[in-house]
């Protein structure tokens, strides 16, 4: 039987408190940035993929990805540029 919403609050409370320590040990351990490889504290992650040095980065990825597209599909990339300009 699903727990209804009261139920699932009182669970996650219980949870967190029974693992507080582990939860913010693991959101304090460092990790490299997946798209800018920087050494970054897990928690931060989503702060720091917002930020210029790493957006930077993240778009420069996405054109390397879309040039080895080009050389790998030429046809099927300018047709669907054709298409989606
Ligand atoms: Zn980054």
């Amino acid at each position: 039987m699903p727990m209804t919403p009261e139920e699932r609050k009182q669970y996650n409370k219980t949870y967190y408190d029974n693992n507080k320590i582990k939860i913010i040990q693991k959101g304090c351990e460092k990790m490299q940035c997946p798209f800018c490889e920087r050494i970054i504290i897990k928690n931060n992650l989503l702060k720091h993929s917002k930020l210029e040095i790493c957006k930077r980065k993240q778009q420069e990825n996405i054109n390397t990805l879309s040039r080895l597209n080009y050389i790998k599909y030429p046809l099927e990339t300018s047709f669907n540029l054709i298409k989606n300009p």
